[in-house]
């Protein structure tokens, strides 16, 4: 074995969240043992993934944006990786000062033409490039997407004023969705653990947290938390949305059944999106 295979083992070796070790689920997938952190080889890349349609997110959206104004008036925000920049709408119909942001110049070029300025070029762990200092930074469904997360967390610090919030939405390992797709690969059926980890997209999750990992991640890293709770998965009514997918309105029908018993049921079983408000604090732990 040469040393760049030996590196690429210890690199998977050890938690990042609490340093445990890791045990391996299935070959690209692992957990850790003392904290119950997930985590995964798969290549990071800057690409966009499949986040689900537009109304639910403008609607978690400006669930978020009424959260958040309870703790900061007037803030200033940076969004890292803005995607369709639903987001960067919902801040400007609040009237919120926001700075968008990605990381692939492709994805970058398109948000510029709709915002113009307001958008930065921010490729995570990698120093984020401004002058600038944000009351706020919020990751909307990326923060499972990146590597090197202990980093991300300090170059985003960087950017924070000594009071600054970090806001995070992401899906749980602590969800329906998650626990039986996980249920199901150890009956050997892999295509929803697969899909749950957007294995074959072009930007693939690295990490499933809980609440409490995801806590004592931020906290290692100067973090307390102020809040956290849910994010709704399904709207009452996907007829629109299957309608689109199918064809046949019998399917969309059949579907959009089953999708309204399970948004009935959403309120009873464990929550699959969940959001953290973390402040930074002024002494960081070593
Ligand atoms: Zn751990």
């Amino acid at each position: 074995m040469n040393l760049n295979n030996i590196k690429k083992l210890q690199k998977i070796i050890n938690c990042q969240v609490c340093n445990g070790k890791l045990k391996k689920i299935n070959p690209y997938s692992f957990v850790c043992k003392d904290c119950n952190y997930y985590s995964s080889n798969l290549k990071p890349s800057v690409g966009q993934d499949v986040k689900g349609i537009e109304s639910l997110r403008r609607k978690n959206f400006k669930q978020i944006i009424k959260q958040l104004l309870k703790y900061k008036i007037a803030p200033k925000i940076l969004e890292i990786g803005s995607g369709d920049g639903y987001f960067i709408d919902e801040c400007n119909i609040a009237n919120i000062q926001i700075t968008g942001s990605e990381a692939s110049l492709e994805s970058l070029k398109k948000l510029k033409l709709i915002y113009g300025e307001k958008i930065i070029k921010v490729h995570l762990p990698k120093p984020i490039q401004t002058e600038q200092i944000f009351d706020i930074v919020i990751f909307n469904d990326v923060f499972e997407h990146l590597e090197k997360i202990n980093n991300v967390i300090k170059e985003v610090s960087l950017v924070l004023r000594d009071d600054g919030l970090v806001i995070l939405n992401l899906p749980t390992s602590n969800g329906i969705i998650f626990k039986i797709s996980k249920f199901l690969l150890s009956l050997k059926i892999n295509k929803f653990y697969d899909r749950l980890w957007q294995k074959n997209s072009c930007s693939p999750h690295l990490s499933y947290f809980n609440k409490l990992n995801l806590t004592k991640l931020f906290s290692r890293n100067g973090f307390i938390l102020l809040e956290s709770g849910n994010l709704k998965t399904l709207e009452l009514n996907n007829f629109d949305r299957f309608r689109n997918l199918y064809k046949r309105k019998l399917s969309s029908f059949v579907l959009t059944f089953f999708t309204s018993i399970f948004f009935f049921l959403q309120f009873f079983l464990p929550k699959d999106i969940m959001y953290l408000i973390f402040k930074k604090s002024k002494t960081i732990p070593k």
